[in-house]
Order: structure tokens, then sequence, then C-alpha cells
């Protein structure tokens, strides 16, 4: 086991070009207009939420992304609980998510006064599973004037979040369809997959044709992009809401902005608004940074496909996009063979510095969510034990052979 173990580090060693020290996990790579911009940014005093960074970044990530309209967000985290209030998630109502993801999308749910329900996710994917979803809704569900509730505890079901995993897109498409015929409005927490495209297969004379490929976050009524220090593209932290909606995109300003009504001098707010608007510095950092994402999805898609042929030559499993989508490769991925392999190897290539990381404890085995409703899991379970973030850096070396 120790000469696999050996052979997945020098893997990684020898893509990074470091056969010694510390290789981490994903570190931000700043080789543009970072300075310039925040230096800029200072001199014109302008460095809280009002500026014209925060302005600009949120037309170019709309842009980027295809949507009609991004509003910016302190960080991911507080953009999901913004969405989560603009759909229509009140107090005590049920919102469907995976049990596979990152913390945040659950607290969103929870800042709501809302309850998680975790649906499992699809092995390919790693996303929401839409048959999983769809068996979940037709055994539980009962739709009163077009709203769906709950059978078994009576709650209304006011919202799907699914989780595009470590960038692969999920099935969004087949997710918003069956949650439509529920009344579902759908929230994607994009947070990880800036960069990533899906295309939705369509059935014609019996033939499947992919349509053309969309960015993630722009499928479902509102999508929620995250800037931390640890994402594809960082604005030292930062979120994003898209919207193919004006309207809610500028009731999601408003809110964002402690809901002042605009006005030369009073201070009229019409409603409980929030202080969720991303600093003109962050802003800054951010569209320095988008700047040059382009040149680092190319450098994170050379290093997949050089991780995808090594380890294949090892016959060990390397999570790869699925048909039909581009993932951004945002963490890269291998599969162990169980829970036991999975913990010896990460005592041993985080002890020869080569960080890795297991997936996240499922969200409902913690203290927090444990009397949470949760389906069928089994995937997830499966996944849980097995899979093991490598280092996925976005490395200069990279980055010279794509210009
Ligand atoms: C990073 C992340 C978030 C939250 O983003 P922050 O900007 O760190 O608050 C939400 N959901 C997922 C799945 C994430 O990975």
């Amino acid at each position: 086991m120790t000469r696999k173990f050996q052979e997945i580090v020098d893997i990684v060693r020898y893509n990074f070009k470091q056969p010694e020290g510390f290789i981490p996990l994903h570190a931000p790579t700043f080789n543009g207009n970072e300075k310039k911009y925040l230096e800029e940014c200072i001199d014109s005093t302008f460095v809280s939420s009002v500026g014209k960074f925060v302005d600009q970044f949120e037309e170019e990530i709309a842009k980027y992304t295809g949507s009609k309209k991004a509003v910016v967000c302190m960080n991911g985290t507080n953009a999901l609980h913004l969405a989560l209030l603009l759909v229509g998630v009140e107090r005590d109502d049920e919102v469907l998510t995976q049990a596979l993801t990152f913390i945040a999308t659950a607290n969103a749910i929870s800042y709501c006064g809302a309850f998680p329900v975790f649906i499992d996710v699809d092995k390919d994917t790693l996303g929401l599973s839409p048959q999983k979803l769809e068996s979940w809704l037709i055994k539980n569900v009962q739709i009163r004037n077009n709203i769906s509730y709950n059978k078994n505890t009576g709650k209304k079901i006011s919202a799907c979040v699914p989780m595009h995993t470590f960038g692969h897109p999920c099935k969004i498409d087949k997710i918003i369809e069956i949650c439509e015929k529920y009344n579902i409005p759908v929230v994607e927490d994009a947070a990880e997959s800036l960069g990533s495209y899906y295309s939705p297969s369509k059935i014609h004379k019996g033939n499947i044709f992919s349509d053309k490929l969309k960015h993630t976050g722009t499928f479902g009524k509102i999508g929620v992009i995250s800037f931390n220090g640890n994402k594809v593209l960082t604005a030292g932290g930062g979120g994003m809401l898209l919207f193919n909606d004006s309207e809610l995109a500028r009731k999601a300003k408003h809110l964002t902005t402690q809901a002042k009504v605009t006005h030369k001098w009073e201070f009229i707010h019409d409603a409980i608004g929030y202080n969720y608007r991303m600093p003109n510095l962050n802003a800054a950092l951010g569209l320095a940074q988008l700047e040059q994402l382009s040149g680092f999805l190319k450098a994170k898609r050379i290093l997949a496909l050089k991780y995808k042929e090594q380890f294949q030559n090892l016959d060990i499993e390397f999570v790869s996009e699925c048909h039909g989508s581009q993932s951004n490769y945002w963490l890269n991925a291998i599969l162990l063979k169980d829970r036991k392999e999975r913990d010896r190897f990460l005592e041993y290539s985080n002890h020869q510095g080569v960080m890795t990381r297991p997936v996240w404890e499922l969200i409902n085995n913690l203290s927090m969510f444990k009397n949470a409703h949760s389906d069928d899991l089994t995937i997830s379970k499966w996944l849980a034990d097995r899979l093991v973030n490598i280092p996925s850096s976005v490395t200069l070396i990279n980055l010279k052979h794509t210009k």
C-alpha cells in the first residue's frame, strides 16, 4: 500500500515540479493587475462598498457567465442566504439539498429558519441526483394550491439547492425540469464552479442532442458564486448572485445595502435589509483576477488531463468531467479503495508535505443537523469513504505553456 501511496505523491510532485517542500491543496495566483487596481482603489479613497470596481466586477461577471444581472455579496455564504430569502424561503420551511456539500449550503438554509432535507448525489457528477430527487418528491410530496408540502411533516418545500461539486456540473437541466413540476424554485450553489459549463441534452426523434454549453449558476432562478481565497478566483472574500430576472436582481441589491431607499440625504429603509455588499477593495482584487481567469482555467485543465492519464496508468480512479459538461477542475479528486485506505493515504501524503483532504463529512452526520430528514444516501456515503482531493493550484509553469 505504501508503494501505491508513494506513487501518488510522486505524481503530484512531478506535476508541480516540486521534488520536495510543501504543496498546498489550492493556493491563489496573483500575476496580473492586482496591485495596480488595489493602489488605484486606495488612492480614490473609495475602499468600501461604493466604488467603480464593485459595479465593474458585477458587470464583468454577468458578461462572463451570460447572466442578465450579477449582484455582489461579502461572501458566498451570505449570497446563498440572500438567494434563499429572494426565492421565498421562510421560517419552518424545508429546503432540498445534497448531504455531500460544504457546510455553507446547509448553514444558509438554517439562517432562514428553514430545515434542510438531504438527498443523495450521483456517482458520476458528485452533484444532486435527479432520479433520487424525483423519487423522494413522488413519495413525500402533496401539492395543494400549487405549493408542495412534505406529507410527513406538513412543512412547505420552498427551494431546492443543488451544488456543482469541485466544479463538476451536476445534471442541472433534469433537476430544474423535476422541480418545475412541483413548483419548487432552484438556487444553484455554483460557489465552486466559476468557469464550468453544462450543456442540457435533448432527445429529438430518438437521438440525443446537446445544446450549447451554458455557464453553471445560470440555469436556476438564482445562482451563487464564491470568491473565497481557495476558489478558482479570489477577491480575498466575496460572493456573487447571478440572475436572469432584472427585477429580482434589483431587489437583491436593495437587500444587500440595508434596504435603503434612494434619496439625496434622507435615511429611509423599507425592509429589514443586510449589510452584505462587497467592498471596493475586494472587487478591485476580484476584477484583476477575472482578467486572468481563462489562463487559470487552461492551466487547471492541463493539470487535470495529466493527472487523469497518470492515474489511469496506476489503475487509480480519477474524477473527470462528465459527457456534455466542461468542468473548471477546481479541486482534483481521486477515489481510493475504501475508508481504511483513504485514511492511511491522508496520513501518508500530509506527512510527506503533499496536502490532501477528504471530502466534507456528510452534513447529516454533524451534530447540528443530526435530526434533519435524510433520504437514502448510499452514493454519498460511498464517495465520502473513498474520495480524496489532491493539489490543484494553478501553477506558473502551466501558465507559461499556455500563453
Ligand atoms: C465556498 C463555498 C461556499 C461559501 O462560500 P464563502 O465565500 O466561503 O462563504 C458555499 N458553498 C460551497 C459548496 C462552497 O464550496
